[in-house]
């Protein structure tokens, strides 16, 4: 088989990684891929410009299976596109994928059919925006309804910072069209759970839970990152957590997807926040998390290329997904500066005599050595048989790599 992972980071390395395990599997291309995508024994990076080009190339090398890491060209509607080709793809065709593509849509399905989440109000209107937050209570969080490389939200402790915000989004148009509506929304305490699943559009199957660390410093202060490490199982996630999660947002997020018609093979991810209160969803993603599955494809026991083709076959089959008993820990290398400006084309050095697995993200190879070409450079990634025991593994790992200026957070896994 021949299968094509569209995208460049860890998150990809890490697709192209696990999809390897699988002996159907003769070469998986890689587009653009990395230099870790490289290192793998059947990935070849193929440099393929934007949606055409990837088109073309499926046709061409008559690829049995795609499957694309990032939102973008989900939502522009490269699913529809493949399909309309009779080529098979992993993947929300763009009427679903809206479900992360515009947060207004989101959040109108999400009240539907009664998925449990923030309450909220929608303004195409920036003095009709404006004017309801005079009326409000804060903290509010404040969104820009599309993709916004997860930049477009803004939590707001006051009115004054709330105006700016949509000035920012809607009159200087800070995430271009992302902000020609907004959604503003109750804020809610508690703590954050990723869970990563994969439905057929008559069932979700839910993957193992993780807790992704999205701020730059210790202590989850400073600015928003594309995110500095994260765990899995999420010790917050308990069976109690757990059935509110399938009762208040599983269940009827299917309801949804039956009743819209939605009909796609793919991945949805739910963003949870956990709270006294219950569990309630902040979004959904439909694809694949970075870094969360750099932590939840290690811990698979299960062959994940068979998982995908039987959804796509219609013989999804929860009782066969099988996880390891242990937990993972994956800590993010960044360049110095990160996630504002910072210098690239630093020489990294160590990776070769870590044991555990270290995904590639910002690194490109220069004369044979490996050399940062991003903010976010690299994933090191350890399993252990509890927490404590993945932590100290990745730890003890990352601190055999050394670039200049490399800057990673201490503490993640660090519950409170
Ligand atoms: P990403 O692409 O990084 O996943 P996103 O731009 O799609 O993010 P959200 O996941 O909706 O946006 O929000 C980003 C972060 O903002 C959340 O992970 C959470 O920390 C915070 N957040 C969002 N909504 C709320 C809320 N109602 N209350 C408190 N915090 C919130």
């Amino acid at each position: 088989m021949k299968i094509l992972v569209v995208g460049s980071g860890g998150r990809e390395h890490a697709i192209c990684w696990k999809i390897q395990e699988n002996k159907n599997v003769n070469k998986i291309y890689c587009a653009p891929g990395n230099a870790g995508t490289e290192l793998l024994e059947k990935v070849e990076n193929v440099d393929l410009q934007g949606m055409e080009d990837i088109l073309a190339f499926a046709e061409k090398e008559k690829i049995d299976l795609t499957m694309v890491g990032s939102e973008e060209l989900l939502v522009a509607g490269i699913v529809d596109k493949f399909k309309e080709k009779g080529l098979k793809i992993f993947g929300p065709d763009s009427k679903a994928a809206l479900l992360e593509g515009s947060k207004a849509y989101a959040k109108d399905f999400m009240k539907k059919y009664g998925v449990k989440t923030a309450a909220y109000e929608i303004f195409t209107d920036a003095d009709k925006a404006k004017a309801y937050l005079d009326t409000i209570n804060f903290p509010v969080v404040i969104k820009a309804s599309g993709l916004a490389a997860g930049k477009g939200v803004l939590i707001c402790a006051d009115i004054k910072e709330g105006i700016e915000a949509v000035n920012d989004i809607m009159v200087d148009k800070k995430f271009s069209d992302a902000g020609n509506e907004v959604v503003i929304e109750e804020f809610l305490e508690g703590v954050e759970a990723s869970i990563l699943s994969i439905t057929d559009s008559k069932q979700i199957v839910s993957f193992i839970s993780a807790k992704d660390h999205k701020k730059i410093g210790e202590g989850d202060t400073g600015l928003n990152t594309g995110g500095m490490g994260v765990i899995a199982p999420n010790p917050y996630v308990t069976t109690e957590v757990y059935d509110h999660y399938i009762k208040d947002i599983v269940e009827p997020t299917l309801n949804g997807i039956k009743a819209e018609g939605l009909d796609f093979c793919g991945v949805i991810f739910f963003g949870l926040m956990i709270n006294s209160r219950g569990v309630y969803l902040l979004e959904y993603n439909m694809r694949m998390g970075d870094p969360e599955t750099q932590v939840v494809l290690p811990l698979l026991d299960s062959d994940f290329l068979d998982i995908l083709n039987d959804t796509l076959q219609g013989t999804l089959d929860n009782d066969k997904i099988k996880w390891k008993d242990q937990s993972a820990c994956c800590v993010v290398a960044a360049s110095g500066g990160y996630p504002e400006a910072y210098n690239k084309g630093y020489e990294i050095t160590g990776c070769e005599t870590v044991e555990d697995i270290v995904f590639m993200a910002g690194v490109k190879k220069e004369d044979e050595k490996f050399v940062t070409s991003g903010g976010r450079v690299l994933n090191v990634v350890a399993l252990g048989k509890d927490l404590d025991d993945a932590k100290k593994n990745a730890y003890n790992s990352i601190e055999k790599i050394k670039f200049d200026k490399m800057y990673y957070r201490r503490d993640i896994g660090k519950i409170n």
